[in-house]
């Protein structure tokens, strides 16, 4: 049985992760797991040497030995993503921070969450090199925990349920039935976002036209706004539903403005006034 992956140290996952080229050594999938090549029951250590960044698909090949030892290490010496030229992975982007479309609406900041009763359920930040980092507490409409994503890492959920499609600068997750649990589309600017995200018996939906959630108070929409530097926050006890400053600024600004392309100007020229007060 695989150690838990809190149990390997932070300096390790960095560096597999940098030899890997921030994605899966075989398909190049930016959402992973770190994989013990040679069983981490018999040698109870976390050696680089021996460890290498997989999908959760090719983490369950390697585990059964559908994948030989042999071919593992092939791969970890060739990963998909370094021999294909993305060495910063598929999730890199160039713009500073992070600006995002949700239906008509824009939101621009070092990064956003969506909280609900205090605990995260999507966060999308960015790091010093501007790779995207995904975090996501995935639960169906019942409530039961499906899946558990922190930075780009697959904590845990079992993969068979969903199809992950990737490509440069594009992330989807989707049930094996065919609906959209998240996507992500970097290949553009502002990173384009859809999904339907479960918590409580509420459901979170960014679709073509709206940022919506449905149930609270009885339930929230927005369209053609602009949120700066906001996460937002719904209590589903008290139907209370607010935006809250992500902590790097200590403001949350909202831009309304008609043209949507002088809307999005005005977000970054907001963000740029905060980054300026905060100096
Ligand atoms: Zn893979």
């Amino acid at each position: 049985m695989e150690a838990p992956s809190r149990g390997i140290p932070e300096s390790i996952k960095c560096q597999l992760r940098q030899e890997a080229g921030f994605g899966c050594c075989i398909c190049g999938n930016p959402v992973f797991q770190y994989h013990h090549i040679t069983d981490w029951a018999l040698t109870k250590s976390h050696d680089l040497l021996h460890m290498m960044v997989l999908c959760p698909n090719h983490h369950h090949e390697a585990t059964v030995r559908a994948l030989v030892e042999q071919e593992q290490r092939r791969r970890k010496e060739r990963p998909s993503n370094i021999v294909n030229g993305y060495v910063d992975g598929l999730l890199k982007i160039t713009e500073p921070g992070v600006a995002v479309q949700v239906g008509t609406n824009y939101l621009v900041g070092p990064g956003f969450k969506f909280i609900v009763d205090g605990a995260p359920l999507l966060a999308l930040d960015r790091d010093s090199d501007g790779r995207l980092q995904l975090s996501l507490d995935l639960y169906d409409a019942a409530d039961s925990l499906l899946l558990l994503i922190h930075n780009n890492e697959w904590i845990t959920g079992d993969p068979m349920p969903w199809d992950v499609e990737f490509s440069h600068r594009r992330f989807v997750l989707r049930r094996k039935s065919g609906e959209v649990t998240l996507s992500i589309d970097a290949r553009q600017a502002p990173v384009l976002l859809h999904g339907q995200l479960w918590r409580k018996g509420q459901l979170f939906e960014m679709n073509d036209d709206e940022l919506r959630f449905n149930g609270v108070n009885p339930d929230v929409g927005f369209s053609e706004i602009g949120f700066v530097n906001s996460s937002f926050s719904a209590d589903t006890t008290s139907g209370v539903f607010q935006l809250i400053p992500e902590p790097r600024f200590r403001e949350a600004c909202l831009v309304s403005w008609p043209d949507r392309a002088e809307r999005l100007e005005r977000c970054f020229a907001v963000i740029r006034e905060l980054e300026q007060k905060t100096v």
